[in-house]
């Protein structure tokens, strides 16, 4: 057994968990894994795999037993974004989403939202969670979408990009700005839209450089009519909920990233244990013992971090946004540096696509992008420290 995996047996799990994970590790063996190399070359959403990973029913583990749910810690749903992920990187993120689109309406519904919505999740229903748009990247407050009332009903008009799940959800969390509020930050507001509302369609897919199976779509809505009763909170709370969602999605968003590396570190040194240069295995060169050194005690002390983080969530630690900051940062560089390591162990053969790491390289990309790219990250960091 090595450090690592002497690490993640520290994981701390319920008896429960651990038999979920068992089923979740079995899952990514037999059937993930062994789709992800074909998924990734035809770009076509894995509908197997969610099939499959709703054949475990994952999703109640994030829903509250009161809405058919069986829910677990954060702990436990972290370790499965990581193993789907350390499996496949577009179907860990397929799932993941599910979460980060669901839980502000766990946590900022009402009764009769999660009576009539969470079923759905618990059923298998796929989410998105709707925030980017053209002119709205990393700051979403520039958002254009709007929500106008009309009686009982809420108009939305407008365009959101990149979104994940986008093509296939059941359920999209908007963020829009309330146009009665002048204030352009005191307007965003968050509702519930289901798939099949009038108005609401799918521009297109985007044709990406990794990631390639999970559908990230660009999505109009035009005169999109929405049940007043979908609206989360108030008019106005869209940015509270939206900065509690997103403390929330982050480490789900590092695990992803810790998933990618530690399949990339595990394809590495199984292969510089093997291959031979002069006389000798490639893992018996000095150098390259440096080079696997610094990546193992990196991972090592991220994942770590990810579950000191993860701890802090099940503790309901009211402050942990900048941990989940610097955990985002750290797990999302070091998956770009350790998959680049990777593809250069394994030298002209890894950036050949007959071998996963030239895979692992590409979905690493995204994960310094997404859920605040790594320059809003240091930034946010950064400010933490900066006295009043
Ligand atoms: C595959 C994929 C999936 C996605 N999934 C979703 C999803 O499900 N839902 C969703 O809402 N969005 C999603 N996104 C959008 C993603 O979150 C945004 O792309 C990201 O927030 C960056 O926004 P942007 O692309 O507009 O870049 P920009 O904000 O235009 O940034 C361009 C560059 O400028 C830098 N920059 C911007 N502002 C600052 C600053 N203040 N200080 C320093 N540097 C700065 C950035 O770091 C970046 O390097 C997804 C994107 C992709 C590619």
């Amino acid at each position: 057994m090595n450090a690592l995996t002497r690490l993640d047996r520290t994981i701390n799990l319920s008896d429960d968990e651990q038999m979920l994970l068992e089923s979740v590790r079995a899952l990514s063996r037999d059937l993930i894994a062994p789709n992800a190399q074909q998924i990734d070359r035809s770009g076509v959403f894995p509908q197997d795999n969610v099939d499959a990973i709703n054949a475990l029913g994952l999703n109640a583990m994030f829903i509250p037993e009161a809405y058919g749910g069986a829910p677990m810690s954060y702990t436990a749903y972290l370790e499965c974004v990581r193993e789907l992920s350390r499996a496949c990187a577009s179907t860990g993120v397929i799932w993941a989403t599910n979460f980060h689109a669901i839980k502000p309406l766990i946590d900022f519904g009402t009764e009769a939202q999660k009576q009539r919505l969470l079923p759905v999740m618990v059923d298998g229903g796929l989410a998105s969670l709707t925030i980017t748009e053209p002119s709205a990247g990393s700051d979403a407050t520039g958002m254009r979408t709007s929500f106008t009332p009309d009686g009982d009903d809420i108009v939305v008009d407008g365009s959101k990009i990149f979104i994940t799940n986008g093509a296939h959800a059941d359920l999209y969390l908007v963020f829009g700005k309330w146009s009665t509020i002048e204030d352009s930050k005191a307007s965003i507001s968050a509702l519930i839209v289901e798939k099949g509302t009038p108005g609401l369609s799918v521009v297109r897919e985007e044709d990406k450089m990794g990631l390639r199976a999970s559908s990230t779509a660009a999505l109009s809505f035009e005169s999109c009519r929405v049940p007043r009763a979908n609206l989360l909170g108030a008019p106005g709370d869209g940015l509270r909920i939206l900065l509690a969602s997103l403390n929330k999605s982050r480490p789900s968003v590092a695990a992803h990233a810790l998933g990618i590396a530690r399949a990339a570190f595990e394809d590495a040194v199984a292969y510089i244990n093997e291959r031979r240069q002069s006389g000798r295995r490639i893992v018996e060169f000095q150098g390259i013992q440096f080079m696997l050194a610094d990546m193992a005690t990196d991972l090592a002390m991220c994942e770590r971090w990810l579950w000191h983080v993860a701890a802090l969530v099940d503790a309901d630690a009211a402050d942990f946004g900048i941990e989940a900051s610097m955990l985002k940062l750290r797990a999302s560089d070091l998956a770009m540096r350790i998959t680049t390591d990777a593809v250069q162990l394994f030298g002209g053969y890894g950036y050949i696509r007959d071998y996963r790491v030239e895979r692992l390289m590409r979905d690493a990309k995204i994960t310094q992008i997404w859920e605040g790219t790594n320059q809003v990250h240091r930034q946010l960091i950064g400010r933490s420290f900066m006295r009043k």
